[in-house]
């Protein structure tokens, strides 16, 4: 199968009882067990697992070619779960430029936890391998990266990982797996916030985590969710699941719209540069194009001036919306360095553009009278 049949029928079984197209939403929190004490259905207590959580995680692992599915509350504590499975002591390599929930998680919670953790420029691979240590249990990165786009040769770090042995994970948040496949790519792991475009319509929380394969370490990670109880609710899991059987068409839409909006962008006299892996110029477009089937939705720009300069032009954007996220049907623009704080490095002058299902055109226009002086 394609990944457009896929997304619409993976995880989506008839309801035998009912024949119901759309699954039901199994808002139990508990299962009946048999006289002898079984449970007969498999289902024992929703923490555990709950059957729209089941199909979420069929439906996850088949799109990016994994073996097992895990899904959680949110995005980062998919991360932090995938983090809780090294003990104090181990080494994470995380790049430089990751989303910076998890960078956070990183310094202020893992790493104080006992965590050893360098972060480096992952797009030069020499870097990624001079940080790695005897105890260095795994690589963790984002290609395109946050916010700045950063590309990462995925089959490269594989091979970098397993030299000594460490396992390697990819947020492919951005990317989806729509425009890129890192297990199919020899990785071992691939990290979601199903927030973003899986769930497609900023109207739900929640992250995953998937396995190339159904093996001890996944074992762990399963407990970890099931134990550690940070478990998305069945309608959270039912709104993902429904979400992404429109990811394939909404993502190459919106993949398009970009594509039009950097090379719109890229002219404009107002605009000092413009990151979009799609682009010819960005450094990372030969990298990009031997690994993603596209080139995704996400781009950044720097307004040319300062930081009031950016601020200025995302205040005039009437159809685009002032907000943080991203992946929704809805175009997001973000003023980046003022969310995340005093310690981040993003440009000043930078904003952050979700690109969304719009009629390009209409697009073009708001950021024309935004960029107007
Ligand atoms: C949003 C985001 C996260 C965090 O996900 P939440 O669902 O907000 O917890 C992690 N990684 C990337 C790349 C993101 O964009």
């Amino acid at each position: 199968m394609r990944i457009e049949t896929e997304a619409i029928h993976l995880g989506h079984e008839i309801d035998p009882r009912t024949g119901a197209i759309a699954p039901p939403i199994y808002l139990t929190t508990t299962f009946e067990r048999d006289p002898d004490g079984a449970y007969p259905k498999g289902y024992i207590y929703s923490r555990w697992d709950n059957p729209n959580r089941s199909s979420l995680e069929s439906a996850a692992a088949g799109l990016e070619k994994g073996e097992a599915a895990a899904a959680f509350s949110s995005g980062l504590a998919a991360i932090a779960a995938l983090f809780q499975t090294l003990a104090a002591g181990d080494h994470v390599v995380a790049s430089q430029d990751l989303y910076h929930g998890t960078t956070r998680l990183l310094r202020e919670i893992y790493g104080p936890w006992g965590l050893e953790v360098s972060f480096v420029d992952a797009t030069d691979s020499e870097q990624v391998a001079a940080a790695l240590r005897r105890n260095t249990k795994l690589i963790f990165l984002e290609t395109p990266s946050n916010p700045t786009l950063k590309i990462t040769d995925i089959r490269k770090t594989v091979e970098i990982a397993r030299s000594v042995g460490a396992r390697t994970a990819f947020d492919n948040t951005w990317a989806t797996p729509v425009a890129q496949r890192p297990l199919e790519l020899g990785a071992d792991l691939v990290v979601h916030s199903t927030t973003k475009y899986f769930g497609g319509h900023s109207d739900v929380l929640s992250g995953i985590v998937v396995g190339k394969r159904d093996d001890d370490f996944f074992r762990r990670l399963k407990l970890i969710q099931q134990i550690g109880g940070a478990v998305p609710s069945p309608f959270d899991c039912w709104l993902v699941l429904r979400g992404l059987q429109t990811m394939p068409c909404r993502v190459r839409n919106q993949a398009e719209n970009a594509r039009s909006i950097a090379e719109y962008l890229n002219r404009h006299p107002q605009v000092e540069r413009v990151y979009y892996p799609g682009l010819k110029s960005h450094p990372g477009h030969d990298v990009a194009a031997g690994q993603m089937s596209g080139f995704g939705a996400m781009l950044s720009f720097q307004v040319r001036g300062d930081r009031q300069a950016a601020l200025a032009a995302a205040a005039k954007v009437r159809i685009i919306k002032r907000a943080t996220s991203l992946g929704g049907v809805e175009s997001l623009i973000e003023h980046r360095a003022s969310i995340e704080g005093p310690a981040s490095k993003t440009p000043d002058n930078l904003l952050r553009f979700s690109v969304g299902l719009e009629n390009a055109a209409d697009l073009i226009e708001d950021l024309d009278n935004a960029l107007r002086v």
